[in-house]
């Protein structure tokens, strides 16, 4: 077993999200520096919530009461025999990923940014893309919470039934210190990028084009009926790697390194260019030291069931005159079907559609409703660290364990400690 405790940063007590669009109504701020003292916090409590890296853009992870940070907690275990690290409900992915590379082992995907922490990431059901990878919860197999009455409870993929419920909980179940997650040996991952793919090629070969590689990730500017780059994450085996053919399904292969959002320069981006390396430099599409995505931006993100993704797509089309002037960038991504109770992909593979929009609130929320309209046929369902406007009764008859993650829920938290008006708003309106 190996042990690290990398340096820690000085965080001050944070008022708002990353983005900056959203201001927290906490009255307090804790940082404990130890799981004793949170379980002391969190026993004299009234109302309290973990907040993790702040990268959601709204308040989900606000609380009328004290926000409480694990950013003291960081160590990380690496049990190489189990194929498996537990880590600190401070870490984030930028901090594991390469200790991990550097022990031989890896993860089996990550979101397009390394920034994110852990807990926080699994909580809300962060995603990457790839037709076999399951959202980064779904590499947790035991988690560590620290529930209202300020004990530690521990939920286990092996041994408790309701351990599908307690990994993507949305901070409802308590302040989570630790999460023991899968890992596998270390791979290397090159990466490609093709301009200009057709939508109509997704017609009939959506499937195909999205398991071209391991991860695939087709942008769109909704300006044209085409994709403007799909960037195809290949990973590298014994045999020697394929020169990228100079076009694929109508799309041609860029001459040099892009960045999603063409007037950004592409060096805050992983690498591209087919080159070989590590996984966790090739998976993200932003680098560790360089500003993820935009900076001052919104997003939203609505799932579809994968068999409904060409259909959505074109639903989504007719809108595209209003939300070409909003967008910075619009993704696709797949994600493969879980067992976790309130992820978006529960035992369905889901198709991703996300939005980042320029930072113009007051527009984008007259024009989510059109959108979410537009994806209603489809079952479609909301990121939950992101911005939607759908009604609660439109989204919730789509989780089948919704009531089983109640009860869940109360048991852990009898009196709503670590309720928000998100959780209110959302998982508890009707009861
Ligand atoms: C630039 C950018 C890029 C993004 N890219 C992606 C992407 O590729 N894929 C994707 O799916 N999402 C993406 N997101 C969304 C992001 O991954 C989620 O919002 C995620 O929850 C952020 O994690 P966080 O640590 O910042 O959590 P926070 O925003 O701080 O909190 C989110 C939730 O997690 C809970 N939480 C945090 N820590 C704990 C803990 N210790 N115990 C219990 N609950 C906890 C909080 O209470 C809250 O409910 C992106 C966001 C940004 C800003």
């Amino acid at each position: 077993m190996q042990t690290a405790m990398p340096t820690m940063p000085a965080n001050p007590s944070p008022r708002s999200n990353w983005s900056g669009n959203y201001r927290y109504h906490a009255t307090e701020f804790f940082a404990p520096r130890t799981i004793d003292e949170l379980q002391q916090m969190v026993a004299a409590a009234t109302h309290c919530k973990a907040l993790g890296s702040r990268h959601s853009f709204q308040g989900i992870a606000d609380t009328p009461g004290a926000q409480i940070s694990l950013e003291h907690l960081r160590e990380m275990h690496l049990d190489p025999d189990a194929r498996q690290v537990t880590v600190e409900a401070g870490v984030t992915y930028g901090e594991l990923a390469p200790w991990l590379h550097q022990r031989g082992f890896a993860l089996h995907n990550l979101a397009s940014l390394p920034h994110i922490s852990v807990a926080g990431a699994c909580a809300t059901a962060t995603h990457g893309s790839g037709l076999r990878n399951g959202n980064l919860a779904t590499a947790v197999s035991a988690i560590e919470i620290v529930t209202a009455d300020g004990q530690l409870r521990h939920f286990s993929r092996h041994n408790n039934a309701d351990f599908p419920g307690s990994v993507v909980a949305l901070g409802a179940l308590g302040i989570v210190v630790r999460l023991t997650l899968e890992v596998q040996p270390t791979y290397e991952i090159a990466q490609t990028v093709y301009e200009n793919l057709p939508f109509a090629a997704l017609e009939s070969h959506l499937v195909e084009i999205f398991s071209a590689a391991y991860s695939v990730s087709l942008f769109t500017d909704w300006q044209q009926p085409r994709g403007t780059q799909l960037w195809l994450k290949r990973k590298v085996g014994a045999l020697a790697m394929p020169t990228p053919a100079p076009t694929f399904h109508g799309a041609t292969l860029a001459a040099s390194d892009r960045h999603p959002l063409p007037e950004h320069d592409p060096i805050h981006c992983t690498q591209q260019g087919n080159a070989p390396g590590p996984w966790h430099e090739r998976l993200p599409h932003f680098r560790m030291d360089f500003t993820p995505s935009s900076g001052a931006e919104l997003q939203s993100e609505y799932f579809v069931p994968l068999e409904d993704a060409y259909r959505a797509i074109r639903a989504i089309e007719p809108l595209s005159v209003r939300i070409a002037p909003l967008l910075f960038v619009s993704e696709f991504r797949t994600i493969a079907a879980d067992d976790l109770w309130m992820s978006p992909c529960y035992r369905r593979p889901c198709f991703a559609i996300h939005f980042t929009w320029k930072p113009d609130w007051p527009a984008v929320q007259k024009l989510l409703p059109a959108i979410e309209t537009a994806l209603a046929p489809f079952g479609a369902l909301p990121h939950w660290g992101k911005l939607f406007t759908m009604q609660p009764e439109q989204f919730l008859p789509h989780y089948p364990r919704l009531k089983d993650f109640r009860e869940l829920t109360r048991h852990c938290d009898p009196a709503g400690k670590f309720r928000n008006g998100v959780l209110d708003r959302y998982l508890f309106a009707s009861t």
